[in-house]
């Protein structure tokens, strides 16, 4: 598996900080079970953080503290281990839902008690603590598009099985795209291979179709 769609350095730190809260951060840590390479960002802020910490008398932060902590891990970042892929192997076999998700979800996708979102699509809202931002599985069946939206604020997608495209590229399983307000996107399925992805908002999407947005207050999406 090769994950091309990372998230940002500035979502990591946020990460590694608890910054984030239970639902953004099941975002992250759910592409962290997929991807060794955040893995190892994560646990070099988690080091620089604690040691920083421990060393620094507190003092307020400074503008460009941030910056200087990024360019400190582009110094220190380690190559991987001789032996050791720079990437996780094939998946061949390995569970659809990461165990961050399991804990949410269980282990079996079928068994999820799916809604029908139209056009074969459909969409399961995970039971989060967290007032005000949504996880939800989104099912978009194999070749088609999801109809055309912008975002009324942040948006993460993560791919769990198969792949979409849509404007900013081609997004296989691990692979996450960080949206917000700027982006208006149809992504499309790719076909052979059903989608599944894990989406999280703070605000509901904004549909071009008319149609679309008289049935989104039924739909919650
Ligand atoms: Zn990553």
């Amino acid at each position: 598996m090769s994950i091309n769609h990372h998230p940002s350095d500035a979502l990591l730190l946020d990460y590694a900080s608890g910054a984030l809260g239970e639902t953004w951060g099941l975002g992250i840590a759910t592409h962290l079970a997929l991807c060794p390479e955040c893995r190892r960002t994560v646990a070099l802020m988690e080091d620089i953080g604690g040691g920083l910490l421990d060393a620094l008398p507190p003092a307020p932060v400074s503008e460009g503290s941030f910056d200087a902590l990024l360019a400190r891990l582009d110094d220190v970042a380690p190559e991987p281990a001789a032996g050791t892929p720079a990437t996780a192997p094939a998946s061949a076999g390995a569970p659809v839902l990461p165990l961050p998700l399991r804990d949410y979800v269980g282990s079996d996708i079928d068994g999820i008690r799916w809604r029908q979102l139209g056009m074969g699509a459909r969409q399961f809202i995970l039971p989060m603590a967290q007032k005000g931002v949504t996880a939800r599985l989104l099912w978009i069946p194999a070749g088609k598009p999801v109809l055309e939206h912008a975002h009324g604020g942040q948006e993460l997608t993560l791919v769990l099985r198969g792949s979409f495209s849509d404007e900013t590229g081609h997004y296989a399983r691990g692979d996450l795209q960080e949206a917000d307000e700027s982006l208006s996107h149809q992504p499309h399925a790719a076909p052979g291979e059903d989608c599944i992805c894990l989406a999280i908002t703070d605000a509901p999407l904004r549909f071009k179709s008319l149609a679309a947005r008289m049935v989104q207050p039924l739909l919650r999406i």
